[in-house]
């Protein structure tokens, strides 16, 4: 399944370098990857981390890797060395060991939180308490950490208005807690919209889209 061309440069157009769009590869193939590579890009994401070694290590080094699936703790080190941002933060205990991983790798390493916006009980993240709790947890020490934004996913609808509503509710988020700073906080990325509701993600502030379908065609 070759890469679709046309859908890329008309996404990047509509983007107008607003946001940035990260190129989700997930269960496609690298020669995918290194086509749209080929074309200028460079922010890929992925969601398994065996996928992602495997990928890695066959294609440049200069791409920027998203990490943008469920990541469990005990597997942070194997990304930690060439990672670019994980956008799935969703505990804690998940921040403490990616800069546990950052300090062994001499980096800091930027992360998203990841929160919940969807009605699906399925979908991970934070709700806005634990949300509120954790930026308020004593996380000034981890220094080998950068919190710079946070990611959402909406509903699976086709109810254009819920999803709307959803991402209103995480920018109003977004909005509330950037006025947050400290040395290894500053929320400044806000990912939401994918293949099905970018379009509407934009209106609502998002400046990072999150698209694999409609670059690489549907997934089995
Ligand atoms: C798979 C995935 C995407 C991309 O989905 P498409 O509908 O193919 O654009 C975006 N974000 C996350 C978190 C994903 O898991």
């Amino acid at each position: 399944m070759p890469v679709d061309k046309n859908a890329y440069l008309l996404i990047k157009k509509e983007l107008n370098e607003q946001a940035t769009l990260v190129a989700v590869s997930k269960n496609k193939p690298v020669e995918a990857i290194q086509e749209l590579y080929n074309l200028g890009h460079r922010d890929f994401g992925e969601n398994y981390v065996q996928e992602l070694l495997e990928k890695q290590k066959q294609l440049p080094g200069d791409i920027s890797w998203h990490f943008i699936g469920h990541l469990q703790s005990n597997k942070v080190k194997f990304i930690a060395s060439f990672i670019h941002l994980i956008q799935s933060v969703d505990s804690l205990k998940l921040l403490k060991e990616i800069n546990k991983q950052g300090e062994k790798n001499q980096r800091i390493i930027s992360v998203l939180l990841q929160v919940h916006i969807a009605q699906e009980e399925t979908k991970f993240g934070f709700d806005k308490e634990e949300l509120k709790q954790t930026l308020q947890a004593d996380i000034d020490h981890l220094q080998n950490i950068h919190i710079s934004g946070l990611m959402g996913m909406a509903s699976f609808t086709k109810n254009e208005q819920q999803v709307k509503e959803e991402f209103q509710e995480l920018k109003k988020i977004f909005d509330q807690f950037s006025t947050i700073k400290a040395s290894n906080l500053h929320l400044q990325t806000l990912s939401m919209g994918m293949s099905s509701d970018y379009k509407i993600a934009i209106g609502e502030g998002s400046n990072m889209v999150r698209i694999g379908s409609l670059l690489f065609g549907q997934r089995d």
